[in-house]
């Protein structure tokens, strides 16, 4: 059995969704069925930004009615265009009444699924699953995942082969009120299911053909990566998360089950398989991914001999913790010792820092870096092999780039560079074509 899920454009209008139909009836292992919301269409917003519009409207006073009617009309022309039996019509005014009443924001924006699936399932004569009977929440809304599985388990066992739908998205706490994952959060749905089902395979079905080695608004047409292990997915989720949820990795790699990212538009198109790092087969590119971000903090802390001193790092982390601040990155020298951060993290709270590191380490110097962008080069065991960072590194000099940082992970997954913010774009350019052309 396999698990499908299927986003927000696969599920747009009639013609995508006959698109989905063929996919499903296609292999007769899709018999779990994971969809969101209906997405953009020719202008008309996503369904969930709508549903968010309306809540707001609601929230400040007003009724949503007018807004609503663009939820509504998106549904029964879903509807009419396949001509499918259901009548949907008390459901539509239940919800908006309920949003008007002040239903809060997890119930509003998790109606786009709701109505979606109910309609698919329909559709496809599945049975329809509510996702706030098995996906559970505690009362703080984080997710509880052994009591979902060991649900989601006995609830779907016996249904799943005849076929069923089930809205992603969202869930419930123990009050029974729902509970929604952040945006994107289908694909974590989809996860859940796998896992729970112990299925052979997870496809997410979106409308691009999987992962690209980089960003194409940097490199144009850059390749896409065939195969990527959840470790090297990881260290390239600066890059993935408009693509899959970084969180919809967790449940399935428990499980030891792969994803593979396929594009509903070109369904022969073999996507991207992500898998657990045993079934990890090289394709002969030493480099799976490049990504990265900008702005960025580093903060270089002098001390001679700080390598003998007892708790050095504690203290300095210490800090850190008492602003609420976490770090991405902390590359080391026997006498220095850097502290990377998200500039987001760190603004407005840079001097007390510096005035608490000072305090508790008694440093000789300390200098902060800013506008650093990080760059990740990413590749199962690439260091292991010999001139990987040569030929990085050259890659760079002759592209005229200073490097302000480097760290390799021990994992021996990546190498994470530092280069000023103007030199971002350049930089990953530069490495991809060292390694891919
Ligand atoms: N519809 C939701 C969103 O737009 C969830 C999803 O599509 O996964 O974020």
């Amino acid at each position: 059995m396999l698990v499908c899920k299927f986003g927000g454009t696969s599920m747009a209008d009639a013609s995508s969704i006959a698109q989905v139909v063929n996919i499903i009836k296609a292999n007769p292992k899709r018999k779990v069925v994971v969809v969101s919301a209906p997405g953009k269409l020719n202008g008309q917003d996503k369904i969930t930004d709508i549903l968010i519009k309306c809540h707001k409207t609601a929230k400040e006073g007003g009724s949503c009615k007018e807004v609503f009617e663009k939820v509504k009309s998106r549904y029964l022309s879903i509807i009419n265009d396949l001509k499918i039996d259901i009548d949907i019509a008390k459901e539509l005014e239940d919800i908006r009444q309920e949003i008007d009443a002040g239903a809060s924001y997890d119930y509003t924006v998790s109606r786009g699924e709701y109505l979606m699936a109910l309609i698919f399932a329909k559709h496809l004569g599945f049975a329809f699953v509510d996702a706030k009977d098995i996906i559970k929440f505690n009362a703080d809304g984080v997710f509880e995942p052994e009591l979902t599985n060991e649900i989601t388990k006995r609830a779907l066992e016996n249904i799943a082969e005849g076929g069923v739908v089930v809205p992603g998205f969202y869930g419930s706490k123990p009050d029974g009120s729902i509970c929604a994952f952040s945006r994107g959060g289908s694909d974590i749905t989809g996860a859940i299911l796998a896992r729970a089902l112990n299925v052979e395979l997870y496809e997410n079905w979106t409308d691009v053909n999987g992962f690209m080695m980089c960003d194409p608004k940097i490199v144009k047409n850059p390749k896409t990566i065939e195969s990527v292990t959840y470790k090297e997915l990881r260290e390239l989720s600066y890059m993935g998360a408009g693509v899959l949820h970084p969180e919809a990795i967790f449940p399935v790699r428990i499980a030891n089950i792969s994803i593979n990212i396929k594009n509903t538009f070109e369904p022969d198109h073999p996507g991207t398989m992500i898998v657990p790092s045993k079934e990890y087969r090289r394709n002969g590119r030493i480099v799976t991914g490049i990504a990265g971000k900008k702005n960025f903090t580093v903060i270089n802390i002098e001390k001679s001999m700080m390598n003998s001193e007892l708790g050095f790092a504690r203290r300095a982390l210490s800090v850190l913790e008492e602003h609420k601040i976490s770090i991405e990155h902390m590359p080391t020298g026997i006498d220095t010792f850097g502290l990377v951060i998200e500039n987001s993290n760190i603004e407005g709270k840079l001097d007390s820092v510096i005035a608490g590191l000072k305090a508790v380490l008694n440093p000789d110097h300390i200098e902060v870096l800013q506008d650093l962008a990080l760059i990740a080069t990413v590749g199962h065991g690439m260091s292991q092999r010999k001139g990987t960072a040569a030929k990085l590194f050259t890659a760079l000099y002759n592209a005229d780039i200073n490097v302000r940082m480097i760290d390799q992970g021990s994992s021996e997954l990546n190498i994470i560079i530092g280069v000023d913010n103007k030199d971002f774009e350049k930089s990953i350019e530069a490495i991809y074509r060292a390694f891919v052309e």
